[in-house]
């Protein structure tokens, strides 16, 4: 696999370069140089196959010789070791649950498999990898109990004190091992800044050999390709042929990666994108102008992004030209009060639970609907647990959530987490005092 700059077509770097820089110097995001087309066969037949079994299709046609089949295959098995299963919450409607992973939330296909693909890279007698990632919630867990016990790496995580929900607190501070967590005194942003800092100091990385897990990676796009494949797998099983995927967006990682599929052969109708009120590419796709703005906090904070970062690797798949997007992707934004009346109704209509991000997706896939009727299933993407969102759900809403199996023992357990002011010499120091 050779991958691009969406800045500089000309250049090219192996999947390797790419994991490890995570972006190209000149600020693009890499791409793939060649898209494969997946056998048309194995699509038809894609409803014989597991979950596993389509995640090394779909990786080893990306990837490559860059990590011979043998050893993806165990990558693949250990990285996506839990279920992504389409419900159907009526005839035409499902929601593709995409929380069954260690941190309860989507994130956790992607930082699993770009984990074991930094740890197969790094080889033995190479200098530990030390990740460096800030967090407002869910890509700190996500990326802890991805890398946790992954030979040859650490990982420091940076969040906001006061500032994460219990669950997702006990995901970054419960771990040990090769996991250490530090609690900011300051917001995501400060942690941002001290993580960008580091990154940038060139006596630092002369001491260690930083990385990022940044969002951005693509170790962490492939992965996310998976499920739209398995779940097209699953509907297939059931009869179903068409299907129009709606996801709830922030960065745009997620429904880029279903895009990729699409480029791959995945047949899908359409994709439609719902947002909060941070409504960079509705706007967009609405008039053609990109106009980036500082982001709002809302209810669903993980898409809290006012300058989505992927979405010039989705303007690159579709050749920059706007009516070919257009044709792709919808795009729908809802307020906070929205999304509480959206949650509301799928809890008194279909006694289901969502998060706020989800619950944002259910109104979209809805609004897409409307639009367009017709005979394809509508299947939202369900991208956390609402056990990781209490201050984002009714109290007598949450009261119903049923935690997963694992939460509980997660609560029981002592925090670990080393204070820090946001003083950029501090945390030097702390790296460097604790190589
Ligand atoms: C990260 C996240 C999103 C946004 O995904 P993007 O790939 O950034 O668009 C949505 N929901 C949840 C729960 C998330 O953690």
């Amino acid at each position: 696999m050779k991958l691009y700059s969406t800045n500089n077509k000309d250049l090219r770097v192996s999947f390797q370069d790419a994991v490890f820089n995570s972006l190209p110097q000149d600020k693009g995001l890499y791409m793939p140089e060649v898209i494969p087309n997946l056998d048309p066969l194995f699509i038809k037949n894609i409803q014989q196959y597991s979950l596993q079994e389509i995640a090394l299709t779909v990786a080893s046609a990306l990837i490559g010789d860059d990590i011979p089949k043998e050893d993806l295959k165990k990558i693949v098995e250990d990285a996506i070791n839990f279920d992504a299963p389409v419900k159907f919450l009526d005839a035409e409607t499902g929601v593709l649950e995409l929380f069954h992973g260690p941190s309860y939330a989507f994130k956790d296909f992607g930082a699993r498999f770009m984990s074991r693909v930094m740890g197969y890279f790094s080889k033995q007698g190479d200098k530990l990898l030390d990740v460096l990632v800030a967090t407002s919630g869910d890509t700190g867990g996500a990326v802890a109990l991805g890398f946790l016990g992954v030979e040859g790496t650490r990982v420091t995580i940076l969040y906001p004190k006061g500032k994460v929900s219990k669950v997702q607190e006990e995901q970054l501070t419960t771990n040990g091992q090769n996991i250490r967590a530090l609690e900011v005194d300051g917001t995501f942003d400060d942690c941002q800044a001290l993580v960008k800092q580091a990154f940038n100091d060139a006596s630092l990385n002369a001491e260690l050999r930083l990385t990022s897990a940044n969002s951005i990676n693509i170790a962490r796009l492939i992965p996310q390709t998976f499920y739209y494949f398995w779940a097209y797998a699953q509907l297939k099983a059931q009869g179903v042929n068409e299907v129009v995927f709606t996801v709830p967006s922030g960065n745009f990682g997620n429904i880029g990666a279903g895009l990729l599929a699409y480029k791959m052969g995945l047949p899908v109708k359409h994709f439609v994108a719902g947002t909060n009120v941070n409504d960079t590419v509705p706007r967009f796709l609405q008039s053609g102008a990109y106009e980036p703005k500082p982001s709002v906090q809302t209810l669903a904070n993980a898409m809290d992004v006012g300058n989505p970062s992927n979405w010039v690797r989705i303007q690159d798949l579709f050749d920059n030209e706007l009516d070919k997007l257009r044709s792709i992707i919808s795009s729908f934004t809802y307020t906070d009060e929205e999304t509480q009346v959206a949650m509301r109704e799928l809890f008194e209509k279909y006694n289901y639970v969502a998060c706020p991000h989800t619950a944002i997706a259910y109104l979209a896939a809805q609004a897409y609907k409307a639009e367009n009727p017709g005979e394809y299933a509508s299947v939202f993407l369900s991208t956390a647990h609402p056990c990781k969102f209490p201050d984002g759900i009714d109290a007598d809403i949450f009261e119903k959530v049923t935690y997963p199996a694992g939460a509980e023992e997660l609560a029981g357990k002592p925090k670990l987490a080393d204070p820090l002011a946001v003083s950029y010499e501090d945390f030097k120091e702390y790296l460097l005092k604790n190589k």
